[in-house]
């Protein structure tokens, strides 16, 4: 349930369900994500499913990450690959180890400290060495290490925070999901020379983007 092969299937899956990038594909093999999630769900870990990881958060479905992953790197393999990339929501930290297989840099910001325990050891262990994290409000960004080549918010807010597009680069990316509490969608936004504005890429369902820190 938690082998190479279960890996597989779900990659296979994934391209099934519309996902081409095979950098992304490539990156999510390799990732064990049975060990981002509590042993006693560690069977179900390769359903494409969100799944419980404690204190009310989810970590997020794998065609979710995957979409978002794809939608970070770009139309495809004739774009650079983002080098600096920030996350908002560091959660059990799998989203950031498959950004990690990708690019240069990523740096994360959870606001619940038990998690982000947890997910920092999971670094160390697993060898993900590329990884910053923080404990913080996310919404604020990380701004000692602006500009970033692009941003992950993988919690919804009811609006695109202004403090993260202004610690992007002026080509950089942002990619969220955007809305209430039921349902959001997906925006990438991008500066089109005049601002930045958003592109919209389907619906999805998140945990809230909360302030504060815990
Ligand atoms: N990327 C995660 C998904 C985690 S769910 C993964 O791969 O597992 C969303 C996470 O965002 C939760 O852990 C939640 O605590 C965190 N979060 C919500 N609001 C936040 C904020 N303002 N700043 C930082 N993290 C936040």
């Amino acid at each position: 349930m938690t082998s190479q092969r279960a890996r597989d299937r779900l990659i296979e899956r994934l391209r099934g369900e519309g996902i081409r990038d095979e950098r992304v594909l490539t990156a999510m093999r390799q990732v064990p994500r049975h060990l981002f999630i509590d042993e006693a769900l560690a069977s179900r870990a390769y359903e494409d499913t969100a799944l419980p990881i404690g204190k009310s958060q989810t970590i997020s479905q794998p065609w979710v990450v995957a979409r978002m992953t794809e939608a970070l790197l770009g139309a495809g393999p004739e774009q650079p690959v983002p080098k600096r990339v920030l996350e908002i929501g560091t959660g059990s930290g799998y989203q950031a180890a498959v950004l990690s297989l990708l690019v240069d840099e990523v740096h994360t910001v959870e606001r619940i400290d038990e998690l982000l325990r947890v997910a920092r050891k999971r670094f160390r262990t697993l060898g993900f060495a590329n990884i910053r994290t923080r404990h913080d409000d996310g919404r604020a960004g990380w701004a000692e290490h602006a500009p970033f080549d692009a941003i992950i918010v993988t919690a919804a807010g009811a609006m695109v925070e202004p403090a993260l597009l202004a610690q992007l680069k002026p080509d950089g990316v942002l990619v969220a999901p955007v809305g209430g509490s039921t349902s959001q969608e997906l925006q990438r936004w991008r500066n089109n020379g005049q601002g930045w504005q958003p592109e919209t890429l389907g619906s999805v369902v998140f945990v809230p983007l909360l302030p504060g820190v815990a």
